[in-house]
């Protein structure tokens, strides 16, 4: 069997189709209708007012922070077992991280332990949706409402999942998404910030296209970022968009077949396939090998490599990162779940491509794997 890449996109729609239509009419820069398309249809799917389209997920988060106006000294709480960007978008900024451990059964951010970290200097608490389940809202709601602080919502690994019925997406006083190829849905590199907000949404409008002046362009009262799209990247989403409920189905049909073929695994703990207020959309399969067994993520996927199987380690907590530590940030800090996820978490080949008979292939080995 040919190697089996741990994702693959899934361009069958009208891709090629608006892509010719950019070519034939010249328009492949951020100028160009397909970027408004795309905000206007993707803030209509998730039920927001305003839609600002970005280069990646990643510049999106840091958009939101800039908007909300966060300053030096200022502090965000925010999950230690996540990707750096969301603890990047404040480092950059003078902003402080400040960590919560994750929850040892959905791997998001343990609720629980939010309100212990809370400050006079907090202003907000960064919520992230992680591999297919969601936060636990209310109760993120309920705190921020009570102190006072915003919500930031990264759902970039959250296109058309729900929480209680409502779309992650909708939770935050701004929330992002990012359109990378391992996303349910893509534009190659590309991200969205979205808010209810008028004025904010100008504004992300102008820090998104160097903040020129609407007086005079290259006239500049405030400091922005080139972190437009194009509208080549816009193309594509927008048809990806179109078949988003596809892609989902797609996504579920891959999960339930992996838990299926995969429970009664000794050592193995999978992804939950539901929750009380979600139904997981498997961004990603996930796969946590117990404590107690020896082998560690690394060496898991080392060895289904050479059985042509692709698999990508699960984050690696930010408290542990070197990066931050040459900083002097978390010393003496310890979150012992996350620490569990960064060491025995990976994932199986996620792909809106890969096949039932991938999938018996691929299970098969990672059973004989454990049987061992
Ligand atoms: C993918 C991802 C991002 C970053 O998106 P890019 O488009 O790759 O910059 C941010 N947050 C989370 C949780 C992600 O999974």
């Amino acid at each position: 069997m040919a190697f089996i890449p741990v994702n693959e996109p899934l361009l069958d729609g009208n891709e090629k189709k608006y892509l010719c239509e950019c070519i034939d009419t010249g328009w492949i820069s951020s100028e160009g209708p397909f970027v408004e398309r795309l905000e206007k249809n993707m803030a209509e799917y998730v039920g927001r007012k305003y839609g600002v389209a970005v280069c990646n997920g990643s510049v999106a988060l840091d958009l939101a922070v800039e908007i909300l106006g966060l300053k030096q000294g200022d502090e965000v709480i925010i999950p230690t077992f996540t990707i750096i960007s969301c603890a990047s978008a404040l480092v950059h900024r003078g902003i402080k991280p400040v960590l919560v451990d994750a929850d040892v059964h959905t791997w998001n951010m343990d609720v629980t332990k939010i309100e212990e970290k809370i400050t006079a200097k907090t202003k907000a608490i960064m919520v992230v949706h992680l591999y297919g389940l969601p936060v636990d809202m209310d109760i993120v709601n309920e705190i921020a409402t009570r102190h006072s602080l915003y919500i930031i919502e990264d759902a970039a690994e959250a296109h058309g999942l729900r929480y209680r019925g409502k779309h992650c997406g909708s939770f935050g006083d701004i929330s992002t998404f990012s359109f990378y190829p391992n996303k349910h849905i893509t534009t190659g590199e590309g991200g969205m910030v979205l808010m209810d907000d008028l004025k904010w949404s100008q504004r992300c409008s102008s820090y998104r296209n160097l903040c020129h002046s609407p007086q005079r362009r290259f006239l500049h009262e405030d400091l922005g970022y080139n972190f437009r799209i194009t509208n080549i990247q816009a193309a594509v989403g927008v048809a990806q968009l179109e078949k988003i409920d596809h892609h989902l189905q797609l996504k579920r049909a891959l999960g339930t077949h992996y838990q299926a073929l995969l429970s009664g695994i000794d050592g193995l703990t999978l992804p939950l396939d539901q929750t009380d207020y979600a139904e997981n959309i498997y961004w990603v399969f996930g796969l946590l090998i117990d404590r107690s067994v020896e082998i560690t993520a690394i060496d898991a996927m080392k060895q289904l490599a050479e059985k042509g199987i692709g698999c990508r380690p699960f984050f690696y907590p930010m408290h542990r990162q070197p990066v931050f530590r040459k900083m002097g940030l978390f010393e003496g800090e310890h979150y012992p779940i996350a620490d569990h996820l960064g060491e025995k978490g990976f994932y199986l080949p996620s792909g809106l491509t890969v096949t039932a008979e991938q999938r018996v292939y691929i299970t098969q080995q990672v059973s004989e794997l454990f049987s061992r």
